[in-house]
This record gives structure tokens, C-alpha cells and sequence, in this order.
């Protein structure tokens, strides 16, 4: 070896013929986004129940949207932050911001309040698009000086007959305190907007995440980042226009920017999207459209094989599925093979790889861990080096469990705003960027990984990630809370949930059932406690340090 990002042992490939490397085709996802429109036009890109929108419809409608930001004041690098289901303003959004030279927040729409005044100040956006709903929430954080447009009933242009079920789901109300979309994408209809220089090293997506430490950060998701794993979906699956993407999980996720947005951009080829995380809406998608191509979580596939009345041909269209953002069981796997004739591949990374860093190759299964039972996730991808660390910072062995680092060209920069977080979790030793994922693992003799623990304190409940102390912020806030304890604990359909250990102060009286109620309705529905246990003390060591570990085992 020669040092801790020497090039062997941990520089692991999977086999000598398999292409390791690939370089970005383009300087930006808006370079990617003219492309694809110069060559397809007519590709229908996103499908939404019975309606369509073309890749040159999308072109004029982020044009106007780019075109009504910029005579908002709207300039190079601003954040916008949308805050949506599923739905297809979300691209319109997306590449109109690009277009204005701007950054895309995409906050998770479960988000409330005191969670979206967090993420709103954090990233200082001075702009938001907003669906008319869940404006309902924002409407109270948002500050004035912030441009609001929001999306109500009011019918878009689509180039599709209008039919009411595009809208199910959604609310009819006038928000107020916003400009409607419909309005503003038509005032600015027909006009250009002025061209933006972007580079790969511009910022084109936000991605908040707790990380490895506590509070939410931004991951600056560069347009290298997502122009190279776009084409690492492309190649690695090996998808083209012929493929139809099923949009499953969630926009507002790394896996849904780049797993779903930039892969059928770059083809280009159809997103269907599901409204949201509903198995009737994706069963009904899925019938509608035939997608070939889609990725998700665990919660996802334990969804579909428990539809009632699903067929295995409702599937047959499928020809590759992959799996991310959480860890799936070999049996899970091996249940949706039985049931569908589909399997499951793995990919792992982070919202700092900007979506994956390891996966299965689409010709192979992948091996299971007999020790741990945990399903390999894969192999590094193209031009990407990981390294198995020990605690004292030395390489480990092959075999040898220890901290994952990733370094490549998905890995992101740095957090916005946030250099100390930066330093410690995207920087080696060198300065240069590597990620420590706080993911527990190792590497077998022939290359494959293992994620077998994780050193962080995040639970992973089917793909969202919850961070404890925010949790137990809440908890605190309860008068008869004395102390409190966030940890995972394991669930079938999610893999991991949220449970609190709560010990009350004397003379107050409380139920668990009033406590979930209380954090219910301050925090997003994937994060509140599903089990609360009260105990007279909270187990922790003598220097005060909660003792997670003895808590998630009893
Ligand atoms: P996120 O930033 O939301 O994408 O979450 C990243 C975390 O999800 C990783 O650090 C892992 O703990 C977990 N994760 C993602 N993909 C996998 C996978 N295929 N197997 C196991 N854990 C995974």
C-alpha cells in the first residue's frame, strides 16, 4: 500500500474487462437537457396518468419559468426550493431554474413547519414553487421578501387532453399570498431568457441530508455530479430511448433528481410518475405506461408484491429494477423474483455520491454475505475508488469490516454553508475529497461490498433517513418529558423505524400514545415515533453519552 488512498489493495474493480471508467459528456445538465431536445423533440418525457408532455413542450414551459424568475430578480446561484409531490411542474421547475443559472432545493413535501423554517434559512432560497397544499403549511415560514408561486387546480398547458384525474389528490383553493404558475408561465410564454454560463462545477441541486452528524445539510450536488451519474444509469444499466423510467421514489430526493429526472432527460426517454407513494396510483402507472426501467426502496417492491389482485404481467414489462437508498434482504429479493420472474439489483450511495457509488452489474447477481446475511451492494461504479478504513484512519483488509470511503466523481464538493461539516466528512487527510459515508462495511476477495452497520446514528426507515436528535428536540418540548432517546428498530415493511425511549419527570403523568400524538403533528410522517417506551432512566455511560446501542437491543 502506500498510504490510506494508495492505489491497492482497496482499490477495487470487478473484473478486468468491465469498463471502469467513463468521462461527463457534458459540461452541464442544461448542455445534457439541449442535447436531448437538439436530437428528440418529440420524446414524450414525462407521462402523468393519461397526459403526456414533450421534451420541446417542457422546453418552452422552463424557458417562460426561467424567463419569470429572472424578471423576479431572480439571479446566478439563487436557490429556489420547491416544495411538491411527484408531479411534472416539479421538471418545469427544475430546468427553468438551470435556465436562470440558479440552485434547485427540493424539500420533502412531509416536511412541516418548524422543519421547512430550518431548511428555508439554511439555504436562504428567494424563491419557492409550491404545490396549492402544502402552501397551506409553508405559507406561515415562507418570509415575504421570498418570490412564492404556487400550483393550483387552475389547468396548465399540458399538450394532452385534460383530464381530472391529473389532478387527484390535490386540493382546489386560490393561495394566497402567491402567484399561480399558470399565470406566470403564460405572461412569460414565448420569450427567451437570457443565456447563463454553467459549468460543472456550478451547484445544481441541493440535496438536504443529516449526513453522518446531526442537523440538515445541504449536499452541493454539482452539475459534474449529476451529468456523471446520469450517464453512470445509462451505462451501468444499460437503459436507452427505448426504455421507460418509472418515477417511484421521491423527486425530492437524490435518487429521484438523478435516478429519474437526469436518466430520462439524457436518453431521452419517458418518466412516468406516480403521484406519490401510493401502491393503487403505481400499480395504475405501471398498467398505463409498461415502464421498463425503474429504482426504489425496499418499501417499494414489499408494496407491490402485496397489491391486491397484481398479476405477474402487470410487471412483465419490466427489464431492469434497481434498488437504493436502504438496505434490501436476499429474501426480499428473492419473494419479488418468485412473484414478478424480476431481480432485484443493488445500488448504494449517498445523497454526498449523488445517488450511487456501488452496484450490481446488471449481468450479475449478487452474492450474499453468509456471516452477516447482507446482500452484497455491488461493486465500486466507473471511476470511482473506495477504501475500507479502521478506526485509526489505516486501511483494512480485504474482509476486514471498517468505515466506507468513497471518492469519484459523484462525490459531492461540500455542504452549503457549512465548512467545519465539510472538513470532516468530505475531506481525506490530503485535503482532496473523499466521502466518509459512516457506513459500516467490507470487501470480499472478489471485489464485491458489504454494508453490515452503520456508525452513524441515523435510522433508515425504508429509505428516509431520520436523525434521532431531531426527534428528541421535539420530545424536550413536551412539559413532561424529563429525558428522551431516539433509535431505530427493525420493521418488516420499512427495515428500520423510529422509537423513543422517554423517562418522565416526577409528578407529571403521560402516555405513550399522547407523546406519538405530540410529535405527530410537529415533524414530517416518516419521523415520528411509531413505538414509545417509557423507562425510569435513560441508560447512558458516566460521561452523560447516550447509550444507543444497548437501547436499539432491548
Ligand atoms: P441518503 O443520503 O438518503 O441517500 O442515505 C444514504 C444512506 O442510505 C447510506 O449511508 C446507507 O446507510 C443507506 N443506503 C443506501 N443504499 C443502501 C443499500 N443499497 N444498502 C444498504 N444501505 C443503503
Amino acid at each position: 500500500g502506500t498510504g490510506l488512498y494508495g492505489e491497492r489493495p482497496w482499490l477495487a474493480r470487478y473484473r478486468e474487462d468491465y469498463p471502469t471508467d467513463i468521462t461527463p459528456e457534458f459540461d452541464s445538465m442544461l448542455a445534457l437537457f439541449e442535447a436531448s431536445l437538439a436530437r428528440a423533440p418529440q420524446t414524450e418525457i414525462v407521462k402523468y396518468f393519461d397526459g403526456s408532455i414533450t421534451l420541446a413542450r417542457l422546453d418552452e414551459l422552463s424557458d417562460a419559468f426561467a424567463v419569470a424568475l429572472t424578471e423576479r430578480g431572480f439571479a446566478k446561484g439563487d436557490r429556489l426550493a420547491t416544495y411538491l409531490q411527484n408531479i411534472p411542474q416539479a421538471l418545469i421547475a427544475v430546468i427553468g431554474t438551470w435556465k436562470a443559472g440558479g440552485i434547485v432545493v427540493s424539500i420533502n413535501p412531509m416536511s412541516r413547519e418548524r422543519e421547512l423554517t430550518t431548511l428555508l434559512g439554511d439555504c436562504g432560497a428567494t424563491a419557492i414553487l409550491a404545490q396549492d397544499d402544502l402552501w397551506e403549511i409553508a405559507k406561515s415560514v415562507v418570509p415575504d421578501t421570498v418570490v412564492r408561486i404556487a400550483w393550483t387546480t387552475s389547468p396548465l398547458e399540458y399538450q394532452t387532453r385534460h383530464d381530472e384525474r391529473l389532478f387527484t389528490g390535490v386540493q382546489a383553493f386560490t393561495p394566497e399570498g402567491t402567484e399561480d404558475l399558470a399565470t406566470v408561465l403564460e405572461a412569460a410564454a414565448g420569450k427567451e431568457p437570457d443565456p447563463v454560463e454553467l459549468g460543472p462545477d456550478d451547484v445544481a441541486f441541493l440535496g438536504y441530508t443529516s449526513g453522518t452528524t446531526g442537523p440538515p445539510k445541504g449536499a452541493m450536488n454539482t452539475h459534474r455530479n449529476v451529468v456523471f451519474n446520469a450517464q453512470t444509469y445509462r451505462d451501468w444499466i444499460k437503459l436507452d430511448e427505448s426504455d421507460t423510467v418509472l418515477g417511484v421514489a421521491p423527486l425530492f430526493h437524490i435518487t429521484g433528481v438523478v435516478g429519474h429526472i437526469a436518466i430520462a432527460l439524457l436518453l431521452p426517454a419517458p418518466l412516468v410518475l406516480a403521484y406519490r407513494f401510493d401502491p393503487g396510483v403505481m400499480l395504475d402507472a405501471i398498467r398505463e405506461h409498461r415502464p421498463t426501467f425503474s429504482i426504489g426502496s425496499i418499501t417499494v417492491f414489499i408494496a407491490l408484491m402485496n397489491i391486491d389482485g397484481v398479476q405477474r404481467e402487470d410487471l412483465g414489462s419490466f427489464r431492469r429494477i434497481y434498488s437504493g437508498g436502504a438496505p434490501i434482504p436476499p429474501s426480499t429479493v428473492k419473494a419479488f423474483s418468485d412473484q414478478f420472474g424480476i431481480y432485484i439489483h443493488n445500488f448504494y450511495g449517498l445523497t454526498e455520491t449523488n445517488s450511487p457509488s456501488h452496484g450490481v452489474p446488471f449481468e450479475g447477481d449478487a452474492p450474499v454475505d453468509e456471516a452477516s446475511g447482507a446482500l452484497s451492494v455491488g461493486v465500486p461504479i466507473f471511476s470511482t475508488t473506495v477504501a475500507i478504513v479502521r478506526d485509526d484512519g489505516t486501511p483494512a483488509d480485504v474482509g476486514e469490516v471498517g468505515e466506507i470511503v468513497t471518492r469519484g466523481p459523484q462525490v459531492v464538493p461540500g455542504y452549503w454553508n457549512k465548512p467545519e461539516e465539510t472538513q470532516n466528512a468530505l475531506r481525506a487527510p490530503d485535503g482532496s475529497v473523499a466521502l466518509f459515508t459512516g457506513d459500516v462495511g467490507y470487501m470480499d476477495d472478489k471485489g464485491w461490498f458489504y454494508v453490515v452497520d452503520r456508525k452513524k446514528d441515523q435510522i433508515n426507515a425504508g429509505g428516509y433517513k431520520v436523525w434521532p436528535r431531531e426527534v428528541e428536540d421535539v420530545l424536550y418540548e413536551h412539559p413532561a418529558v424529563r429525558e428522551a432517546a431516539v433509535v431505530g428498530v427493525p420493521d418488516e415493511y420499512r427495515g428500520e423505524t423510529v422509537k423513543a425511549f422517554v423517562s418522565v419527570r416526577p409528578g407529571q403523568d403521560v402516555t405513550p400514545d399522547e407523546l406519538i400524538a405530540f410529535c405527530k403533528e410537529r415533524m414530517s410522517a416518516y419521523k415520528y415515533p411509531r413505538q414509545v417506551e417509557l423507562l425510569d432512566e435513560i441508560p447512558k455511560t458516566v460521561t452523560g453519552k447516550l447509550l444507543r446501542r444497548e437501547l436499539r437491543g432491548r
